[in-house]
């Protein structure tokens, strides 16, 4: 059963230090669960161990708390939940799964024959330019009924084959097919990591969010959490919002991949001006942190987002 409080969470991987687009999420997803009157729970996404850092965390917890983004409860650490998301891929998960001993080399083989087959068949054939690709990588399903053992195995997990929609409180209806975009994913891999959408969604529901905001970069990956979630029979997500992605001054999207500064906590009130700014949202006077959101909180408005994949920083 769930509470009637609205519950949101911010849930940083923990591989770099906080940016202005990381830094954006938070401020958001923190203004407008508060705006609701929720809780606001912050989860450490820290299973990938080869990039997740403890020194990130203990940064992220810092600027966080500097910034007056104050979490409800307990911090939770995914690195420490791995038995929890064993327990579901061999209970209510466990008819989706099965082992693979497909290599990345054999993979990479087959798309690229695929590649030739697909270029010999439609060589006749004009192609309209606008189509959309459909994803051409996904795996082609080769030990599905192999029965391979799953301990000493990668283990995928079987997406289905059908359109899911949602409602996106930002970015309006969506539609996608889990299978054709993703494929049979890696749930877990043969050293034993798990996938992120995988533990997020098992934490989502354990966790009883109501309200997920998040980045655009993610909304590939929402039918494949809504369909985990309703296999483990979790309760779902009652409300999904994107938001739409900062580019830099130069136009390219922040990320630690293309190394976005780490944010500059020296003058807290300055970075949460600029982040209001950017998520477009009313002016608030210059003032302590914690003043600062409380006004923020007060003013919250989704609509100037609505529909935006992009925001351009002036920083
Ligand atoms: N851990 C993900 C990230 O830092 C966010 C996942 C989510 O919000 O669902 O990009």
């Amino acid at each position: 059963t769930k509470s009637s409080q609205p519950i949101g969470r911010f849930a940083p991987s923990p591989t770099g230090e906080l940016h202005l687009g990381s830094l954006t999420t938070a401020l958001a997803s923190f203004c407008h669960i508060k705006s609701l009157g929720g809780q606001w729970l912050l989860r450490i996404e820290d299973t990938d161990t080869e990039r997740c850092d403890r020194q990130f965390t203990e940064q992220i917890l810092m600027d966080l708390e500097v910034l007056g983004l104050h979490w409800d409860g307990d911090v939770i650490y995914q690195s420490e939940r791995i038995d929890i998301y064993n327990e579901y891929l061999s209970s209510s998960l466990r008819p989706l799964t099965y082992g693979c001993q497909c290599s990345r080399k054999y993979l990479e083989q087959y798309w690229a024959q695929e590649e030739i087959n697909r270029h010999h068949n439609n060589a006749n054939l004009t192609q309209p330019c606008n189509q959309t690709q459909p994803n051409r990588q996904r795996y082609p399903r080769r030990c599905v009924a192999s029965g391979l053992d799953r301990q000493q195995h990668k283990l995928r997990i079987q997406l289905p084959d059908y359109k899911i929609g949602f409602h996106d409180g930002i970015q309006g209806l969506q539609w996608d097919n889990p299978q054709q975009t993703l494929g049979d994913m890696v749930a877990r891999r043969q050293d034993g990591m798990i996938n992120y959408i995988l533990a997020a969604s098992i934490d989502d529901g354990l966790q009883q969010v109501t309200h997920i905001m998040r980045g655009l970069d993610i909304l590939p990956m929402t039918t494949a959490q809504i369909s985990i979630m309703q296999a483990a029979q979790l309760p779902t997500i009652d409300h999904w919002y994107h938001l739409p992605l900062i580019n830099n001054a130069d136009g390219q999207k922040l990320s630690k991949q293309n190394l976005a500064q780490p944010i500059d906590t020296s003058d807290p009130s300055r970075l949460i001006t600029h982040g209001l700014e950017l998520l477009q949202q009313p002016k608030v006077d210059i003032d302590t942190p914690a003043n600062m959101l409380k006004q923020a909180i007060a003013q919250w408005d989704n609509t100037p987002l609505r529909g935006k994949q992009q925001l351009n920083s002036p920083y």
